[in-house]
């Protein structure tokens, strides 16, 4: 048997990143850099004001207080937007909004609500120091900086960044395509009525969310009944569409032959068993180039192996950089029975408590109960060489949502 670091080594030591290109900004949402972001210029560009107030020379109105307020004349009104056309000299005052850009002579602003107005004069009723209320140029972003580096994922911070840089297109990475396939006899549509010993397929709708959750295009392929010129149709007919395939079931003892001579003869696959709790059968490999994940078709079987195997092929291919949920140490609040010998996944739910993660099982752990899946937030991952637990013992989970 394989553990699972020797499995998930092995799949990411043949997974190679896909060609990089130029799109558009908004096309970019979920993709992963290709480039280095550098700024070329600074954000903000300019000087400009913190607040609706004016701008003014803090020199001017030194010692100001609602009872000895200092009276400036007011030169006129410069909205955001607008260059302004006058400089600021001793014994005045521009009215400003926020986001101006700060008039030359000025250094500092005062609130409106610090000041009283009349006529074209302003009285000042509060001091401040210079440089108060002024966001400098290039205080958020230098010129020059690298603000975001090749591999990183663009979400919505990414894309505003991006944006208030100028950057209308952006290299990123081709987002990988992956066909999902469902083999089994058993298996229905869910517009379909259930006849009996029938089931609903599920798992190319887990499927279908897990790739597009990581970044992916997923690309259902349909179900194929467990006929060996089926499934090898199917994954021929798909071969240049797509960028990877992924199936479920068919790879564990019962139906084993089947998948494995198509799979066998169509390329270079592995049969592995993997000292894992759910998901030990998978079947890796590559078809004409192309990876493809043979997962067991136990629902949970199916999630478990697809965070652990594919999801880190996934983003390898989308040249990101971090391939792995974030782990955190966690105490568990209820004991576990389990055997040793093979790494468990264990649905939990995960809560923040007294500083610190707590992690109790979110019910019975067979590998066909989806509904552990979704009453999930993370997967406790018990080492192989551990065996019962006790509550108040540490474990390490994957958080997933
Ligand atoms: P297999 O790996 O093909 O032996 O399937 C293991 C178990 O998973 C069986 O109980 C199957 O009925 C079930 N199963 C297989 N494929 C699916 C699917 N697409 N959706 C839901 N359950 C499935
Ligand atoms: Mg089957």
């Amino acid at each position: 048997m394989l553990s699972v670091e020797e499995a998930r080594e092995a799949i990411l030591a043949s997974i190679a990143v896909l060609p990089e290109a130029e799109v558009g900004l908004l096309d970019a949402l979920g993709m992963t850099l290709a480039e280095d972001v550098v700024a070329r210029h600074d954000i903000p560009p300019f000087d400009n004001s913190a607040m609706d107030g004016y701008a003014l020379r803090a020199a001017d109105i030194a010692g100001a207080s609602p009872q000895r307020p200092v009276e400036l004349a007011v030169l006129g009104d410069l909205p955001a937007g607008y260059a302004p056309e006058v400089a600021v000299e001793r014994g005045q005052a521009l009215r400003i909004m926020t986001g101006a850009p700060l008039p030359r002579g000025a250094d500092a602003v005062v609130p409106v609500e610090a000041t009283r107005s009349e006529g074209g004069l302003v009285h000042v009723m509060e001091e401040v120091a210079r440089g108060t209320h002024v966001r400098r140029a290039g205080e958020d972003v230098r010129a020059g900086d690298t603000v975001m580096e090749a591999g990183r994922a663009v979400a919505a911070a990414e894309l505003g960044m991006l944006a208030s840089l100028g950057y209308a297109k952006v290299r990123c990475f081709r987002s990988a395509v992956a066909g999902i396939i469902s083999t089994g006899d058993e298996l229905v549509g869910v517009e379909e009525e259930l006849p009996p010993g029938k089931i609903r397929d599920s798992n190319s709708y887990t499927l279908y969310g897990m790739v597009q959750e990581a970044g992916g295009v997923p690309l259902r392929l349909g179900t194929v009944r467990d006929d060996a010129t089926l499934l090898e149709r199917t994954i021929l007919e798909n071969l240049d569409r797509v960028d990877l395939f992924v199936t479920s079931g068919g790879v564990s003892v019962g139906d084993y032959d089947m998948v494995k001579d198509v799979l066998g003869k169509l390329g270079e696959m592995n049969f592995w068993k993997v000292a894992m709790r759910p998901g030990k059968p998978q079947a890796f490999g590559h078809i004409r180039g192309k990876p493809l994940f043979g997962l067991p078709g136990n629902p949970v079987s199916v999630m478990v192996s697809f965070e652990q195997f594919v999801r880190p092929a996934l983003l390898k291919m989308m040249g990101r950089r971090d391939l792995f949920r974030p782990t955190v140490t966690a105490v568990l609040d209820a004991p576990l029975g389990r055997r040793e010998g093979r790494t468990e996944f264990i649905r939990v739910i995960a809560e923040w408590r007294e500083g610190r993660y707590h992690a109790r099982p979110t019910g019975p752990q067979g590998s066909g109960i989806l509904s552990s899946m979704v009453a999930c937030s993370a997967l406790a991952v018990l080492p192989e060489e551990v065996g019962r637990l006790e509550p108040g013992s540490e474990v390490t989970l994957q958080l997933l949502r």
